[in-house]
């Protein structure tokens, strides 16, 4: 199976199931950190995942997963942290943006 270049983009997943035991049903919840990308069946626990290098869900840039972005469902770069969300707009849209409110404003 062809595997995606670069680092993993991590998602975390709840794994859940049981197994039985003779009477008893043993019933078993765990988080792990998958890879999202097409084709890849890559994934971690949670402890391996802190210090490796992931793909931040907002901006798409390469970062290294710190111990706060392990508790999140989709792990994001220190820049695209709290208070200080980036707004990804297609290329050349801010210059489109800016003319229609300046005609707007006439
Ligand atoms: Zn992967
Ligand atoms: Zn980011």
């Amino acid at each position: 199976m062809a595997k995606h270049k670069g680092p993993h983009k991590y998602k975390r997943v709840r794994l859940d199931w049981g197994t039985r035991e003779g009477n008893s049903f043993k019933r078993t919840k765990k988080f792990v950190f998958r890879c999202m990308l097409v084709n890849c069946t890559h994934f971690l626990r949670k402890e391996m995942v802190i210090g490796q290098q992931s793909l931040c869900w907002y901006c798409g840039d390469i970062f290294t997963v710190s111990p706060s972005a392990a508790r999140l469902q989709k792990p994001h770069c220190p820049s695209c942290g709290k208070g200080n969300k980036q707004v990804v707009t297609p290329q050349g849209m801010d210059a489109v943006m800016q003319q229609l409110h300046r005609e707007g404003g006439q």
